[in-house]
């Protein structure tokens, strides 16, 4: 089924073109990586997909059905979970209490109860194992941990809590080679429980070792658009390079 389709969407800030003609798709258990340098339209795109921004032209369907994001909280009811770079952590909070946040007792609730810390930090571990991190301590600051474990526990959070579709802001781009691997395990998991994912990313590679759709973006327009089986490695670097010129 297709969760996400972008079918020749444009977008404009006052004069500047920033996105023009994109389209795209992301099915179930699928994919789909946004490739392309700074000044590409990846962050654009990420907030027409996330409710940040609107479109101007084109249409977004989510489940078949047209529609405009009128914000992010649409888009998470919608089941769009977006994973910034920086990520929405609290770094002195240890890593059970971000993976709950946002999730609180809502209003006249008090903090919660002992038995609930005890299994939230018990489901923690178990959704971050059964994702393939063992991480022991979740009660350490999540500050404490590798940047790669961060985003891990930002893409489980977003997993655990029912996301449909998972929109991933160059979860590697910071990190190292054993991290990035990591890293991209966790995607290609959350792929194989079925999530729709959207990869943005401006490392071929990376790309390549998970991705099952590619769409190259070069000055806000679709510079070019494949499936695995249409595409090599060495091409779609080679693409990528071109992208440069
Ligand atoms: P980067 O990796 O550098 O963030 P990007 O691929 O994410 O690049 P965008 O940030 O989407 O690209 O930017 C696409 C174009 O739109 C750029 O020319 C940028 O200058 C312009 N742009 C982005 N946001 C705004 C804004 N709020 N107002 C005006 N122009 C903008």
């Amino acid at each position: 089924m297709t969760l996400v389709e972008l079918a020749d969407v444009s977008k404009h800030y006052g004069n500047i073109r920033a996105l023009a003609g994109v389209s795209l798709e992301v099915d179930t258990g699928e994919i789909t990586c946004v490739l392309g340098d700074n000044g590409a339209g990846k962050s654009t795109l990420i907030k027409i997909i996330s409710g940040l921004h609107q479109h101007d032209g084109g249409v977004l369907r989510l489940d078949g059905e047209e529609t405009m994001l009128s914000s992010p909280r649409e888009a998470l009811d919608r089941g769009i979970a977006t994973v910034y770079q920086d990520l929405a952590v609290v770094p002195l909070m240890p890593v059970w209490r971000n993976f709950f946040l946002g999730s609180e007792p809502r209003k006249g609730v008090g903090p919660f109860k002992r038995m609930d810390v005890e299994v939230m930090k018990r489901t923690t571990h178990a959704e971050l194992l059964r994702m393939g991190i063992d991480l022991r301590d979740v009660d350490q600051p999540i500050g404490t941990l590798s940047g790669g474990e961060r985003q891990c526990v930002a893409i489980a959070r977003a997993v655990h809590f029912g996301a449909k579709v998972l929109v991933l802001d160059e979860p590697t781009a910071a990190l190292g080679v054993k991290q990035s691997g990591v890293v991209l395990k966790l995607v290609a998991a959350a792929r194989d429980e079925g999530l729709g994912v959207v990869f943005i990313t401006h490392n071929p590679h990376h790309a390549y070792m998970v991705g099952d759709r590619f769409v190259l973006l070069k000055r806000g327009t679709m510079v070019g658009s494949y499936t695995r089986e249409s595409i090599e490695l060495d091409e779609l670097t080679r693409q990528m390079a071109g992208g440069n010129e």
